[in-house]
């Protein structure tokens, strides 16, 4: 290996080498023995990335969205992360086609790290997985991390709303309304965005939005969510989009907002670590742990409370 051990390794990651930042991220997916001291290496690095995530139905544009993204941001000087988090893939490290795409594109700049991340054997799952990988991002001193997610089920919603910025995008003629409803995904926008915008059926979608944005309450002083229309494939309206990205995280920083989410994402990401550790204790012992006192409780001589005590205090 390049890299003589952990020390030397998140020190090339802090001066962005693409490899170094690549390795720990594998460490991350695969929950490899050295990852809790990179952990502790990086932690003082954290916490300075605008985390963007980036949610729809599968074909509204989310990869094209995002390669737009890194090309308006680039031209601004923003070094620019991805992750592309896919929960129903067991395929990672930049195999997925998308990436092969981008990858072409911004292939040759240091300025942009582009990587897709499957849970694989993370011991928190993707939940505790895709915070850590932004922890890497963020000791790489990227400036802006999007984090994209493909599909609508309930993981990816976890870890679109965790970033500092959701987008919600929709397309016209996908139904994506009711889709997105169902999903619960609507909920956590912070910027609609309509892609395709050349096609017929915006004004429609808008006013879907507009009325739901209506529906709900919002105090005086919350952010409403903007809804943005862009045609992600000619980056028109792109330039928009990042100006209530920065919009958006300015309000957060004055509203403590800022502060408060990424005091949540800290919170689910310790408690996907713990539930992990639990349950990976558990998988160690297998059931006998459970049938030890099943019997005393089949019996009536031990409540099922008082069981599940012994048991949690014996870890
Ligand atoms: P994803 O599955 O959400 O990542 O969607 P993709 O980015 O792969 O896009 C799905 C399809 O929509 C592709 O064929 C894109 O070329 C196309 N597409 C993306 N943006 C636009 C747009 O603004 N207008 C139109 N007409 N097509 C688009």
């Amino acid at each position: 290996m390049a890299f003589a051990d952990v020390n030397d390794l998140v020190s090339a990651a802090e001066n962005g080498n693409p490899r170094a930042i690549g390795r720990l991220i594998s460490m991350v997916e695969n929950n490899a023995p050295t990852l809790r001291e990179a952990m502790k290496l990086m932690s003082p690095h954290t916490g300075r990335a605008h985390v963007v995530g980036i949610t729809g139905s599968p074909g509204v544009g989310k990869s094209t969205s995002t390669t737009a993204l890194i090309t308006a941001l680039r031209q601004r000087g923003n070094r620019v992360g991805v992750l592309a988090v896919d929960p129903s893939s067991p395929f990672s490290g930049g195999a997925v086609l998308g990436d092969r795409i981008r990858m072409q594109r911004h292939a040759t700049d240091r300025g942009v790290f582009i990587r897709s991340m499957a849970s694989r054997g993370h011991l928190g799952g993707l939940s505790a997985a895709a915070p850590q990988a932004l922890r890497v991002f963020d000791t790489a001193g990227f400036d802006i991390v999007l984090v994209e997610t493909v599909g609508v089920g309930q993981s990816e919603v976890e870890i679109a709303s965790s970033a500092d910025t959701t987008l919600v995008l929709s397309a016209p003629g996908m139904g994506d309304g009711i889709q997105a409803a169902k999903a619960g995904i609507l909920e956590i926008a912070d910027i609609f965005v309509i892609n395709k915008a050349d096609r017929d059926g915006v004004q429609a979608l808008v006013r879907e939005l507009r009325n739901m944005v209506a529906l709900a309450s919002y105090g005086p002083g919350d952010w409403k969510p903007p809804i943005v229309k862009t045609i992600a494939q000619e980056e028109v309206g792109v330039d928009e989009l990042i100006a209530e990205i920065d919009k958006h995280r300015a309000h957060g920083e004055k509203s403590g907002e800022w502060e408060n989410r990424r005091l949540k994402r800290a919170a689910s990401e310790v408690e996907a670590l713990v539930l992990g550790t639990v349950r990976q204790k558990f998988a160690v012992r297998g059931r006998d742990a459970f049938v030890q006192v099943a019997a005393a409780v089949r019996d009536g001589d031990l409540d099922p409370y008082a069981a599940s005590d012994q048991i949690l205090s014996s870890i």
